[in-house]
C-alpha cells in the first residue's frame, strides 16, 4: 500500500461549469489530494500548451482523470494519439460524465461512444451497485441517492464492458451503465457517468469514494516486462540451458 500513484485531472476548462466557479478539476482535486496513495497531484486545461499533456507529464502519470463537455473537438489529434499510447503502455484512465464523447474515449474503445440517450430534466438519479465486490464499490451501500442529476440513458454505444459496477435509474424512467470498466493493452480503463456540471455532484462522499477507488484501482499494478517480439529460443530451449540439461 505504499506505492505512490502520480494523478492528473484534465479540464476542457470550460465557462459553462456552472455549478463549480472554480472549475471541475479544482473541485475533483480538493479531494483526490485526500487520497492516502497519492504521489504528484497536477491539473491540466485544454488552453495549456499540449493542453498540458506533455510527454513529460503524461510519463510521469499513473492515472489520468478525463472531464469534457463541449470542446472535444477542440482537443489535438496529436494529444489523443499520445494520451492512448500512455494508456495502452498502462496509464490508468477514468473518463467522468460527458467525457463519454472525448475523442480519447472513443479511440480507445472503437465505437460511437458519444451516442446516448440524455435529457436535462434535474431528476434524482439512484446510482445501484451490481458489484459489491468490485474494489471501485469498495465500501458503498446498495446504491447511491443523487437528488439532480442529468439524465442519462440506454442505449448506450460502448463495447460490452470487461466489467459492470454500477447501474442508474432515473426518475423518469431511463436506466444507464453508469459505471463500467475495460481493458486496452496494458492500461485500466474506468467510465463514471454522474458529475454533471449543473449540480455540485463531486462533493458528495460517496461519489468521491468512487473515484478515489477508481484511482486506485486503475493504477498500474507493474506488470510483468512484456516480450511481444521475436524469440528465437523458446523458454524451454533457455531451462535445458540454464540446467544444463
Ligand atoms: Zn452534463
Amino acid at each position: 500500500m505504499s506505492r505512490k500513484i502520480n494523478v492528473t485531472i484534465w479540464n476542457e476548462e470550460d465557462n459553462n461549469q456552472a455549478a463549480y466557479p472554480e472549475g471541475i478539476h479544482t473541485a475533483l482535486a480538493a479531494f483526490v489530494k485526500e487520497h492516502e496513495q497519492l504521489g504528484t497531484l497536477r491539473t491540466a486545461t485544454l488552453s495549456q500548451p499540449e493542453h498540458g499533456l506533455s510527454h513529460d507529464v503524461l510519463n510521469d502519470t499513473d492515472v489520468l482523470l478525463w472531464w469534457g463537455h463541449i470542446y472535444h473537438h477542440k482537443v489535438s489529434d496529436e494529444i489523443v494519439d499520445r494520451v492512448r499510447d500512455r494508456v495502452i503502455q498502462g496509464m490508468g484512465l477514468i473518463v467522468l460524465h460527458s467525457g463519454h464523447a472525448a475523442k480519447i474515449f472513443s479511440k480507445l474503445l472503437g465505437t460511437h461512444t458519444w451516442k446516448l440517450r440524455w435529457r436535462e430534466a434535474n431528476e434524482r438519479e439512484r446510482v445501484w451497485v451490481i458489484d459489491h465486490n468490485h474494489p471501485i464499490a469498495k465500501g458503498l451501500d446498495e446504491y447511491i441517492e443523487i437528488p439532480q442529476s442529468e439524465t442519462y440513458g440506454e442505449y448506450f454505444n460502448i463495447p460490452k464492458p470487461d466489467e459492470l459496477i454500477f447501474i442508474s435509474w432515473y426518475e423518469g424512467g431511463e436506466v444507464f451503465r453508469s459505471g463500467c470498466t475495460f481493458n486496452r493493452g496494458s492500461g485500466k480503463i474506468f467510465y463514471f457517468a454522474p458529475g454533471h456540471e449543473g449540480f455540485r455532484i463531486y462533493d458528495m462522499p460517496e461519489i468521491q469514494r468512487i473515484i478515489k477507488n477508481g484511482i486506485s484501482w486503475a493504477a498500474p499494478v507493474g506488470y510483468p516486462k512484456i516480450s511481444a517480439d521475436h524469440h528465437p529460443k523458446s523458454p524451454e530451449a533457455m531451462y535445458k540451458e540454464a540446467h544444463n540439461l
